[in-house]
This record gives structure tokens, sequence and C-alpha cells, in this order.
């Protein structure tokens, strides 16, 4: 990354600039790079970005003084958002931060919000007794996504037709016909907003508040577009492709930036959120990375060995069963579980054993029970019991049971 210039210099202002100065020097710089009035324009578009960077820190008290004893040097982490929420600015600024994210949280410089009670807002700078603003941004959409664990296991890519609201293309989402019958706004020169000065008792105070003439546009139509009746928006079925990583969980949200409805009268969309709805496997039981299964065992296998087949999420496997296998026991079959999103940590599959007891049996089958109840290693002795419950995980031991 390119050597960052001082936060002061790129606002043009002094090491002592007050948080009014600052706020005007934004502002200005916001407006002269601002999208809008550079379309296609790389540079512009980085010293925009720039800008909204050096003003995020420069604006709030507790960062600026943290920026003015530290400079840059102390990385990202310093500046991750405190009380103001900035998430989105947690991976660190510059090539982190997206168009969306300064008209998310800056957008109050063009709409233009420092009127009224906001006022004093240049005084104290502190990010969170800035009102949230409104920034012409789209509604964002919601769907549910139901997954099964073989999703969960390798991850799936999803195909879907949502109707969502998009640009009109006759207008260019401008909703004045052709996209070009509108004209400038002449009260607030396109900027959306006008400037008012107030008497207080600290002396005049400019503040800024959104332009009644053409609503924070900057614009005023003429003509509307027909198509779409000038609200620059239109109904459209869309099919959206995504990728759903593997070691989802349920109820988790993921995000698409930019996916869901486009505004009126253009701007931002909005964006689309993907709930994960697991499917519940008829067999398996899902912990964390890990996969439970019962396995009911027959007593003879149970006792003489053998093997028993389970499901796994790849199909069936086999399992080999020792001689003695006794129910409680725990098998594991490492790496059979799922895995864990973003890491190559994967879970195992838990083998729950159990012993089937006969519910009804014939008078043969009593009569052979009978004869096995008579052989020396059927009954277990009282030593033979405490060498197996001190094998098995689960059992109530003096301390468990609270005596
Ligand atoms: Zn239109
Ligand atoms: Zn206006």
């Amino acid at each position: 990354m390119a050597e960052k210039r001082d936060y002061y210099e790129v606002l043009g202002v002094s090491k002592n600039a007050t948080a009014d100065e600052i706020k005007k020097a934004y502002r200005k710089k916001a407006i002269q790079y601002h999208p809008d009035k550079n379309p296609g324009d790389k540079a512009a578009e980085e010293k925009f970005k720039e800008a909204a960077e050096a003003y995020d820190v420069l604006s709030d008290t507790e960062k600026r003084a943290k920026y003015d004893q530290f400079g840059h040097s102390m990385g990202p982490q310093g500046f991750g958002g405190g009380g103001s929420g900035f998430g989105g600015f947690g991976g660190g600024y510059g090539g982190g931060m997206s168009m969306e994210d300064i008209f998310a949280h800056f957008g109050d410089i063009f709409g233009g919000r420092f009127s009224g009670d906001d006022s004093f807002g240049g005084f104290g700078g502190a990010a969170s007794a800035r009102p949230r603003k409104h920034v012409n941004k789209g509604t964002d959409l919601r769907i549910t996504v139901k997954v099964t664990l073989k999703d969960i296991m390798n991850g799936v890519d999803k195909k879907l037709k949502i109707p969502k609201l998009v640009a009109c293309e006759h207008c260019h989402g401008t909703g004045a016909k052709d996209g070009t019958a509108f004209h400038t706004c002449e009260r607030c020169h396109g900027t959306g907003y006008i400037t008012t000065v107030q008497q207080t008792f600290m002396g005049a105070m400019q503040s800024q508040s959104v332009c009644p003439e053409c609503n924070g546009e900057g614009k005023v139509i003429t003509e509307p577009c027909s198509y779409c009746n000038g609200s620059g928006v239109i109904k459209k079925d869309e099919i959206i492709s995504f990728h759903i990583p593997a070691g989802v969980e349920d109820g988790m949200t993921l995000t698409m930036r930019g996916q869901g409805n486009a505004p009126r009268g253009g701007g931002v969309n909005g964006d689309l959120l993907i709930k994960i709805q697991e499917e519940k496997d008829p067999e398996l039981i899902r912990d964390g990375n890990d996969l439970i299964y019962n396995l009911m065992l027959d007593f003879p296998t149970a006792a003489l060995g053998g093997s028993a087949e389970v499901p796994t999420v790849d199909g069936r496997a086999r399992l080999k069963i020792a001689a003695g296998t006794q129910p409680g026991k725990v098998l594991r079959l490492r790496g059979k579980g799922l895995p864990q999103m973003n890491s190559s940590v994967r879970g195992d599959l838990l083998v729950n054993v159990m012993v089937y007891v006969p519910e009804a049996l014939t008078d043969a089958e009593k009569a052979a029970v009978e004869s096995l109840k008579e052989q020396p290693n059927i009954v277990p002795t009282k030593a033979t019991s405490q060498r197996i419950f001190s094998r098995l995980r689960h059992i109530f031991t003096r301390e468990e049971s609270g005596k």
C-alpha cells in the first residue's frame, strides 16, 4: 500500500483545527470529489475515500487524540469503530472502505442533517452523538435458504430467482424521462443541502439542512419517466447465484452487498441477507462440528464382536465392533464430522452405542435366555461392574450425584 498521507494534510487543515473547521474542510473535499460529480474518475474516488477516512478519525475526539499521539503507525485496530458501530472499517482503512460504507456513515455531510438539534455537533465531534443520516439506500432483501448436512459438509452453490426493485433502465434510475429530463436544483446548486446561519449563545453558527426544493436530490425532474412513473425503479425477477460456504450453521446470515432493492430515485442498492436454515437429518444429530449417531447393537454382536453400519454425511460406513462392547460406549470416527467455516478444522462422528434388550420374547427365546443366565460369564460381578463403570463416561458418580 502506498505511503499514507497525513490526515490533516488530506483535509487541508492545521493540527489545531477545531471540530467545526474539520467538518467544513471535509464537506468541501467530499463535494469536490463526490462520485456523482466525477463519474468514472478513479483518482477522484480515491481522494473521496481518503477524505472520508481522515474525517472519520479527526471528527472523533478519541480517535483524533490517538492519531495525534501515534500517527498511522498504530494500525487499524485502534480505529476499529468504538461506539460508533463502524464494523465495516475493522479491516483497515483505505482499501477496506467501500463507497457504500462512506455513504452509510458520512452521508449526512451530503444529505444535510446538521440542522436543528445537531447545531452543536461540531463541538463534541463524538461519532455516537451524530444522528444516523438519511442515505438514499434501497431496502434490504431477506431470504431463507435451506441446506442439508451434505451442503454444510461441502459448501453449495445456489441459484435463485428473487423478485426485487431494480433501477429503471429507461431513465437509468433517475426517474426523469430518458434519464435527461431534469435540471440541477437552483436553490441548492445541486448539492442537495442549504446553509443557514443561526445565532446561538456561542455566536453565529452555520448549519446545513436538506434542500426543500429537491428533497436533497440536488436535481428537479421536469418530466417523469413513463416506465417507472418517475420512481426510478421497477419490479423485476432476478436470478442470483451465490455460494454457501462449508461449515455454516443454522440461523447464520450471509450478506451480499448491493444485491437488495434499488432505492427510488437512484442511489445505493440495499443488501441481500441470506439466512441459513439447516434441514434436520433423519439420522445424524449435529453438535457444533461434531455429528452424533445413536447406534442400537444387538446383544450377540456386542458380546461377540463384529461390525455395524453407520450413516455418515457422504454415505454409509462400516464400523468394527470389538467383542464385549458396552452400552454407553462412544466410538469416534475422526474427521467424519462437519468442517468449521473458513478453517481446515473438522469435527468427528460420534457413535453412541446402545445395546438392545428384547422387549417381547417367544417361549423358545425365553428358554434360550434362561439357559444363558446359567453360564458363569453372563451375570456381572461387583468388580466387573465397577471396572466397566470406570471406563464409561456419562455414568453417575458420587461427586455428580450431589452428595
Ligand atoms: Zn424510469
Ligand atoms: Zn435543491
